[in-house]
């Protein structure tokens, strides 16, 4: 019987070992925490976001969408859905977005971890990996008190992204060690910070924006939704969107702005309309008094400001280039970006094990045959709704499966 070791007892190790189990190895997984599945635990406000029925392959970041196009190919949604169902979680589709019936993400830990043991895989928990290496064909996983010996290794350590859930980077150590590259990691999904003095004003304030992200005059991406202000900076779904690029231009040193538009269900030429109409139909109001039922007072004081206009002068009154600068400040709000978030705030890293190195059919390493990669290890990020996680159960799914199988020159091997 072939033996596997899984590495990490997350979304992608758990899958992974369920799937090698499945698929008739021996199966062993350590995880250094004292439970599995602690940051599955955290996912969707505990509620386990765990699919989306868009298989968009721009909903998957990195360097190679062809890789993950390839891997989903061999395990997407609706195997992954299949799988879920299989083992007793009933899903419930929100706007696309897939949770578990019962909204309870450890509902979702807990049946990987019953099938897990059901497929007999040995938990060794609090267990952390120290070293791994290879000899004469064979693995082997030291431990502070044991070392573990397989004939295939899955590394599915994580990122470097919420480390109080156990990914602490030593993932992409141990990826190395094998003679892997790894792209730098960076926060993703993550809060954006400014040192523009009108944050700790606005702090508090949701709004519905579109947010572009430029570095210098290069746009970087966009998202729309519900923006969220906190006295550092900006938070909220759109802004997580468009977080990892806005951390590599930073990275690369470059300069990064953030532009609202408080009118995103406007174009340029309804804006237009739509300040004529109410400049006319409020013209007896101040400029102040008509953005009442538009903005919350705070930001309306604020963009006033910005554009330069008393917020007691008459409505009736703006001059051509005050109404013009209104109109600027409402859908061009720009705010530069200082950082990002730190790995401790981030939902998942960009950046990881260089997935040129893999082969996205198996998960299969191309550097050292036996050794599978899955999960955020890889340098695969996600959007949010649901990407990261089938991110994990596709490559956990392919490099269990695979792993278990014996490689074509060993069965040539048994059968002479
Ligand atoms: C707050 C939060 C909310 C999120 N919500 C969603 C969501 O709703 N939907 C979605 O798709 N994604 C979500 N994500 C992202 C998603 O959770 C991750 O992408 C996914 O869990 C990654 O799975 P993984 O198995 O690759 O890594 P992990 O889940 O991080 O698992 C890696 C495991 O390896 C263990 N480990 C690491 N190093 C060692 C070692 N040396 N020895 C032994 N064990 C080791 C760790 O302890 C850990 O348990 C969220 C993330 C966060 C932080």
């Amino acid at each position: 019987m072939r033996q596997v070791l899984v590495i990490g007892g997350g979304a992608a190790g758990l899958m992974a070992a369920i799937s090698a189990a499945r698929a008739g190895a021996k199966v062993t997984l350590l995880e250094q925490n004292k439970q599995v599945g602690k940051k599955l635990l955290a996912t969707g406000n505990g509620r386990c976001n765990l699919a989306n029925r868009v298989q968009d392959l721009s909903c998957y970041r990195g360097s190679s969408p062809e890789f993950v196009r390839t891997a989903l190919a061999g395990f997407g949604l609706l195997e992954a859905l299949e799988f879920f169902h299989g083992i007793g979680i009933v899903t419930r589709e929100r706007n696309g977005y897939f949770y578990p019936y019962c909204d309870q993400a450890s509902a979702v830990v807990d049946a990987l971890r019953m099938e897990a043991e059901h497929q007999r895989v040995k938990l060794a928990l609090n267990t952390k990996v120290q070293e791994i290496f290879k000899e004469k064909g064979r693995f082997f996983v030291k431990t502070q008190g044991w070392t573990y010996e397989g004939d295939a290794l899955i590394l599915a350590a994580g990122s470097c992204a919420a480390p109080e859930t156990g990914s602490d980077g030593s993932g992409y150590e141990l990826a190395k060690a094998m003679g892997h590259s790894v792209i730098e990691p960076l926060p993703a999904l993550v809060q954006l910070r400014s040192k523009d003095p009108v944050f700790p004003k606005l702090r508090g304030l949701r709004m519905e924006a579109r947010v572009s992200l430029f570095s210098g005059k290069r746009f970087l991406a966009e998202d729309r939704g519900e923006v969220q202000f906190t006295e550092y900076g900006l938070s909220g779904i759109p802004v997580f969107q468009v977080s990892r690029y806005g951390a590599k231009a930073l990275h690369a040193g470059g300069e990064v702005s953030a532009v609202l538009n408080f009118l995103p269900f406007l174009n340029r030429e309804e804006t237009a309309v739509f300040w004529d109409a109410r400049i006319r139909q409020g013209a007896y109001k101040s400029i102040g008094q008509l953005l009442v039922g538009l903005f919350p007072k705070k930001m309306a004081d604020c963009l006033l400001k910005r554009a330069g206009i008393p917020g007691g002068k008459a409505a009736g009154e703006l001059t051509d280039k005050e109404q013009e600068m209104l109109r600027l400040v409402c859908t061009s709000f720009e705010v530069r970006i200082s950082a990002c978030n730190g790995f401790d705030r981030a939902q998942v890293c960009c950046g990881g094990v260089d997935t040129k190195e893999a082969d996205p059919r198996t998960m299969e390493s191309r550097l050292v045959p036996g050794l599978y990669l899955a999960g955020e290890l890889l340098d695969v990020d996600g959007a949010c709704g649901g990407y990261n996680l089938q991110w994990a159960w596709t490559s956990g799914y392919l490099a269990g499966t695979h792993s278990a199988a014996q490689p074509a020159d060993e069965s040539r091997a048994v059968t002479k």
